[in-house]
């Protein structure tokens, strides 16, 4: 007599399914990329992450953040973080499938591998890979301190994920993180104030001792990290590890925890340092080029995260609105919400293609023209990605109603990517910062080592790959060249890595998705018969082909 209503009309938890299998963009990209690959690995990764047990630890990792113990009952200094043991289990997974130092450690290929995986793991939980992706990112600048390197660079790669707070002998497995944020200026790292006196020479080289703070520092119950600190000759890299080689602790102090928006799962923290010893990487003098060598892997990862959290919000919009009824039919046979979804669709499937290229470029180290490919692609893919990131997000829990924008203690998935989505365009270089850097490349000599070829060559020959398709692409890929120009107005920074952008990845859906999608991508956004929203693709649009082939199931 009491019931008052039956639950009806609400979706199911989009869970144990295969976050791969079902990912027919990213499939194809990588068939296109790695052609013969054994999708093994990746199929077993994405069941992983798919998985409600997986995800039920991405839940209680949010909910039960870390939290900062500075001192013990007796008022020792302890500056430890603690996690919950999903965290932990997240870590474990994270490095067990080699998303950290390992590809560094392996042979061509490796890379476009390890984005892949790191896009599947971003669909499971994107904050934990913070420290997965600096420890990544710094591998290869250590090689600036080759003794240093030696003994750590097998741990930075081995797949054992180890967290305890031992010296390096008795680790399995170490990670890296990064601290050049100070109060005064995050950007303009020239005006950092933490500094380095140098204290002796030992078997790592030059040792200084630091004085000074950071105003974030991510992850610090990492092993090590590099930072930068005004030493004698100018502003330095240097290698700072939590224990010393003597066993004792380095004088790392957390001074709190931030209190963050999204990103819940990981600590990022403020710190001082009180002499903490540290050793020189690279040259003295030259420390911001040497730590933006780890600034643009993790500029990558910012646009593989990106596009990952793209691909799951899109996937859960997709999932509710088959499932979910209104006005009679399911939400996704009604014109306005096909046109949403697809349009979201097609945005999706361009970041997972654009961020993959860039992870091409990288694969290929040596090779002058993915060399040009990686300088201008790096800023472009960060920019553009990350500020379509945020946007999509709003438009794919809208898609949820009201559920949408409920938490229910970590539930909540769609608002979990909502609040993380703008740390990727944050940090390690904001918009403007990005267009300013596409400007630099665009501006030096903007040649490949070999001298052979400029920028401008190098996208026109990738643009060209495309060409003779579809008009509006043409007229877009043939003016761009041209603009790639040294006098370019700082001003129109933006707008010139946004266009860079849209032709490389329509060029990338011409080489590696169905013409439906390449042509309605061009249509578009290249050719102008859009609105300013998702949800203005052209009425004609073949909507039901795209949703296919996005469907998460
Ligand atoms: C969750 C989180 C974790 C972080 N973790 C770390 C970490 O582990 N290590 C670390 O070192 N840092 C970390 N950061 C810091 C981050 O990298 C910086 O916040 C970022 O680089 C911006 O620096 P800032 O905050 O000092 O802002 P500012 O440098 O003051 O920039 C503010 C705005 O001004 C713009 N701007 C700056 N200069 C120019 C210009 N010349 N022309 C036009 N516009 C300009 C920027 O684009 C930005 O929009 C983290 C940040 C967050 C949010």
């Amino acid at each position: 007599m009491n019931a008052t209503h039956e639950v009806l009309n609400q979706s199911t938890p989009l869970a144990d399914y295969n976050v791969y299998a079902t990912n027919r963009a990213l499939r194809d990209a990588l068939a296109f990329h790695l052609p013969g690959s054994d999708e093994g690995p990746r199929l077993a990764l994405g069941a992983l992450v798919g998985s409600s047990s997986m995800q039920q630890h991405a839940r209680l990792a949010n909910v039960h953040g870390p939290q900062l113990r500075s001192h013990d009952r007796f008022g020792h200094r302890l500056d430890q973080v603690e996690f919950h043991p999903s965290y932990h289990a997240l870590m474990g997974a994270a490095v067990g499938a080699g998303l950290h130092g390992t590809p560094w450690a392996k042979g061509a290929g490796a890379h476009v591998e390890r984005a892949a995986g790191f896009m599947l793991f971003t669909e499971l939980e994107p904050s934990i890979l913070c420290p997965v992706s600096m420890t990544y990112a710094g591998t290869p600048a250590l090689r600036g301190n080759p003794a240093v390197a030696a003994d750590w660079f097998a741990k930075l790669s081995n797949t054992a994920y180890d967290p305890r707070l031992v010296p390096l002998a008795q680790k399995a497995g170490v990670t890296m993180g990064m601290g050049m944020t100070e109060k005064q200026g995050g950007s303009d790292v020239r005006a950092n104030t933490t500094r380095g006196t140098f204290a002796q020479s030992d078997a790592w080289g030059r040792r200084y001792e630091l004085v000074g703070h950071k105003w974030f520092f991510s992850a610090p119950m990492c092993d090590a990290f590099l930072v930068l600190a005004q030493t004698e000759g100018g502003l330095s890299c240097l290698f700072l590890p939590r224990v010393l080689p003597d066993g004792t602790l380095n004088t790392i102090r957390i001074q709190r925890l931030k209190d963050k928006l999204g990103n819940k799962a990981n600590a990022s923290s403020e710190v001082e340092f009180h002499g903490a010893s540290a050793w020189l990487v690279g040259e003295e003098g030259r420390g911001v080029q040497r730590i933006l060598e780890m600034g643009t892997l993790t500029r990558l990862d910012c646009a593989l995260g990106t596009a990952g959290l793209m691909r799951q919000a899109v996937s859960l919009a997709l999932h509710h609105c088959t499932q979910r009824k209104a006005f009679g039919r399911p939400l996704v046979a009604h014109a306005l919400m096909k046109n949403v979804l697809a349009d979201m669709a097609l945005e999706s499937e361009a970041a997972t293609a654009l961020a993959l290229r860039l992870a091409r470029a990288v694969d290929r180290q040596d090779d002058p023209y993915e060399a040009l490919m990686r300088r201008v692609l790096t800023p472009v893919a960060k920019y553009w990605v990350c500020k379509r990131g945020s946007a999509l997000a709003q438009e794919a829990m809208e898609c949820l109603g009201g559920n949408g924008y409920v938490e229910e203690g970590g539930e909540g998935v769609m608002a979990r990517i909502y609040r993380e989505m703008p740390v990727n365009s944050i940090w390690e270089g904001a918009g403007n910062i990005m267009a300013l850097d596409l400007l630099r490349a665009v501006r030096g000599s903007g040649r490949s080592a070999t001298g052979s070829q400029t920028i401008a060559e190098a996208l026109a020959a990738e643009l060209a790959t495309a060409r003779g398709a579809n008009a509006a692409y043409d007229r877009f890929a043939d003016a761009l060249p041209g603009r790639i120009d040294a006098a370019v107005d700082e001003a129109e920074g933006r707008r010139l890595a946004q266009d860079i952008a849209l032709a490389v990845q329509a060029s990338l859906l011409r080489r590696h998705a169905p013409d439906v999608v390449f042509d309605t991508f061009c249509r578009s956004r290249l050719g102008g018969d859009w609105g300013q929203a998702y949800g203005t693709l052209p009425a004609g649009s073949d909507f039901d082909t795209i949703l296919a082939r996005a469907m998460p199931h």
